[in-house]
């Protein structure tokens, strides 16, 4: 061909096992176009020639039109000689390094989906199709590279049509791994408690479980990265059931809806909103409930204004919501604490005690996760979990480091490893102090080291010696060790993802992590980066009368504020937290204030807001962790007034105490003048912000630094987290949140690792 030009095109990023190639072929042959493409250890190559118009198409095309499961670091172009070939092809995958990434779990896709509910397909109906743009990736692999062999697919030899759609390159099954049909494919089953298969009469096991559920039965259903138990969520006996045979009492219960007209009718959704239900993702969206009328029972999210809602993510989650249900309750299967359930028999062992039956399939899932559940901020995801759906995508860094494993706190655990530039968060893990969670946590290090293919030369951990994370790093033999400050960490992992890397504020609203000074902090401002920081501010402390029972129990909190800032005669108070403590009990409870009998201090935030809550007589006793601040900012959001409440600041040479003995005084005088609670808890958020942002004031003003990173589980709070970056942008601070992590300890391990690894490149 005359003026034919040949490019070799690398593309990295999330491009394997994602139908890349067949999309490349395509492509390639509708701009006339010879060469090849490959899978390589570094992503997709590939070489193309001819017109040069054709090329640089090609180059455009493959960004903008790339698979829906895609996502492209980059596209690098290089020209080279022309070589002269018939026609385009794919070749074989090269062997070697693997640093191209994994694809997590995504939603079926719209072609299967229309295939699912045509009667003329093969797969109509089939709770298992899928292709190479949609089903079951980072949950069903077993090793590397990904490749059927390495799935739990291997079980299933595939049928003669359906080999036909995985070699055909046109198809749009190409190499889809989980293909799969009725004739050769996993195979839906209904069991009862026992594990034995039911009788159906005569109907499909779906039918079945249907019936199941009207009837207000609990239904164990497989999903992808583990067991949900669900209920109709219409039905008042079928809610309160499940919740006493769960043993959660107030732990608000997720829905799924069959889609967006559905979740409008008991929710309020902004356009934001509606784009994250309907993402590929399909996280639990927490949204705003109508105050009106609507059918889903009250117990589902008790003394809370919001729901956690999702879109049906599987063909088996479409089939059972079309079945006419407004939603349905899909919560973890687990019981409190435990890991969600996932391998069948134990699942069935479990659950036994809750679940009257299951909807259970034989494709095995190999990677346990949850859902992610995320609140819109600002435009943008604010996770308070990261898991299915967004696990194992890469966070790009700002530079290249040294391997690290980071395993992160205690609570919400996740553990990250980083390779070159990137840094891969694992899934919600939960809490390492059940026993069942804390072999989950080795597990997940295991299988994400090995799919990786990254060997830790680092392993950063928190500065707590006593955090199970911390002894689980300690065992880990031959490796350098790092400590990292918890709010530090907070800190790092803000900018790490903000791609920041000079000196910055640190704004870290928390609940509990080890200082220094080993003292409890969590109200908290640093300055620096990386490499270290200095605390330059603080919020004043309290005690934890009781130690870790003031944290289940907020009006202990309430106490210890009131007694520092009205003395002993807090007792005589007619106020919601005193009536706690018995008349007999009080002159003992007024000796361990005083004299701070086992009563830690803390400049925790998340315990102030506990005693705001207690305070203001909404929740002295929590039954989930994070409850008080949870329900006081469903409270602030009816408010009206917000004017901020007095505050003080004492200025000890650099470092700044920031003093809320005069708030809880006037909101103590608010109570007792009969102020609604929801005016009280407003203007506490405002004078949270307020204080805030004239804090970061002196800071910068000794400074310089006007960069401010807001992280720590406290920025949950959407309304607190909006207050703060309201008032300081007023000020002229560039504010940074987080948006691919999330701000609590979940997001933790990302900062740690880039600590440690940026410490390692300096020593
Ligand atoms: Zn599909
Ligand atoms: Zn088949
Ligand atoms: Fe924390």
């Amino acid at each position: 061909m005359n003026g034919a030009r040949r490019a070799r095109i690398q593309v990295s990023g999330i491009v394997q096992g994602v139908g890349f190639r067949p999309f490349v072929f395509r492509l390639a042959h509708e701009l006339g176009l010879v060469g090849w493409v490959r899978n390589t250890p570094a992503g997709v190559v590939i070489e193309a020639e001819g017109s040069p118009e054709a090329l640089t198409l090609l180059c455009e095309r493959l960004e903008r039109e790339a698979p829906p499961l895609a996502v492209i670091d980059f596209v690098h172009r290089e020209d080279v000689p022309v070589v002269g070939e018939d026609g385009f092809v794919i070749l074989a995958s090269g062997v070697g390094e693997n640093h191209a990434g994994i694809a997590p779990d995504g939603e079926v896709c719209p072609d299967c989906l229309r295939e699912l509910f045509d009667p003329t397909n093969r797969r109509y109906r089939y709770p298992f199709i899928n292709c190479t743009n949609c089903g079951p990736r980072y949950s069903i692999m077993t090793g590397i590279p990904y490749d059927r062999p390495f799935t739990t697919m291997v079980q299933f030899p595939m049928c003669p049509a359906c080999r036909a759609e995985y070699e055909n390159p046109s198809d749009r099954r190409f190499h889809a791994q989980p293909i799969a049909c009725p004739e050769c494919g996993p195979r839906l089953r209904l069991l009862d408690g026992a594990g034995c298969e039911m009788e159906t009469h005569g109907n499909a096991p779906l039918q079945g479980a249907v019936d199941l559920l009207r009837s207000g039965r609990i239904l164990a259903v497989k999903g992808v990265g583990g067991y949900h138990l669900a209920v109709d969520a219409t039905n008042p006996e079928a809610v309160a059931e499940l919740r006493r045979r769960k043993n959660r009492d107030e732990k608000p219960f997720a829905l799924m809806a069959p889609d967006l007209a559905s979740v409008r009718c008991f929710a309020m959704l902004t356009d934001v909103e509606e784009r994250f239900l309907e993402g590929p993702e399909r996280p639990i969206v927490i949204v705003k409930k109508w105050e009106a009328e609507i059918p889903i029972v009250p117990l589902v999210v008790p003394g809370n204004g919001y729901y956690g809602v999702m879109l049906p993510y599987t063909p088996l989650h479409h089939l059972l919501l079309r079945e006419n249900f407004s939603a349905l309750v899909m919560t973890s299967g687990n019981i409190s604490d435990e890991p969600i359930a996932y391998r069948d028999r134990e699942s069935r062992e479990r659950l036994a005690g809750i679940a009257d039956a299951f909807l259970a399939h034989d494709r095995e899932i190999h990677v346990r996760s949850d859902d992610s559940v995320i609140r819109v901020f600002q435009g943008g995801p604010l996770f308070l979990r990261r898991s299915r759906g967004y696990v194992p995508r890469g966070i790009v860094l700002l530079a290249s480091q040294p391997s690290v494993l980071a395993v992160g706190a205690e609570l919400k655990a996740t553990c990250c490893l980083t390779r070159g530039a990137h840094a891969f968060m694992s899934q919600h893990v939960g809490d390492l102090q059940n026993a069942a969670t804390f072999d989950s946590f080795t597990e997940t290090v295991r299988h994400l080291q090995t799919i990786m293919e990254i060997r830790p030369e680092i392993v950063a951990h928190d500065l707590h010696p006593d955090y199970l994370s911390t002894r689980f790093a300690e065992e880990l033999g031959d490796v350098p060790k790092v400590a990292v400050q918890h709010h530090h960490a907070h800190m790092a992992s803000c900018m790490a993802e903000n791609g920041l890397d000079s000196e910055t504020i640190g704004v870290i609203f928390d609940g509990t992590g080890l200082g220094l000074d080993g003292s409890i902090w969590g109200g908290e401002f640093l300055i620096g980066g990386y490499q270290g920081f200095q605390r330059v501010g603080h919020f004043r402390r309290a005690t934890l009368p009781g130690g870790d029972a003031a944290v289940r129990e907020p009006w202990r909190m309430a106490l210890s504020w009131l007694h520092q800032a009205l003395g002993g005669e807090v007792l005589d108070l007619d106020l919601p937290p005193v009536r706690e403590v018995a008349v007999a009990d009080r002159r003992l409870f007024l000796a361990m204030l005083e004299r701070g009998i086992n009563s830690p201090l803390t400049s925790s935030c998340g315990r102030l807001f506990d005693a705001v809550a207690a305070l203001v007589g909404l929740r002295q006793r929590i039954s989930y962790e994070g409850q008080a601040a949870i329900e006081l900012e469903a409270l602030a959001e009816r408010g009206s007034a917000d004017e901020p409440y007095p505050f003080g600041i004492d200025e000890e040479g650099d470092v700044r105490q920031l003093d809320f003995r005069p708030t809880i005084r006037a909101i103590g005088e608010s109570v007792r003048g009969a102020v609604p609670p929801a005016d009280i808890a407003r203007r506490f958020h405002s004078t949270l912000a307020v204080a805030t942002a004239a804090v970061c004031e002196l800071i910068r003003e000794a400074s310089g630094v006007s960069r401010v990173v807001l992280s720590g589980g406290s920025f949950q709070n959407r309304l607190l987290a909006e207050g703060v970056c309201d008032e300081l942008s007023k000020r002229g601070f560039s504010v940074f949140t987080h948006r691919l992590v999330p701000p609590n300890d979940g997001g933790l391990a990302l900062g740690q690792a880039v600590i440690a690894g940026l410490r390692r490149v300096l020593m």
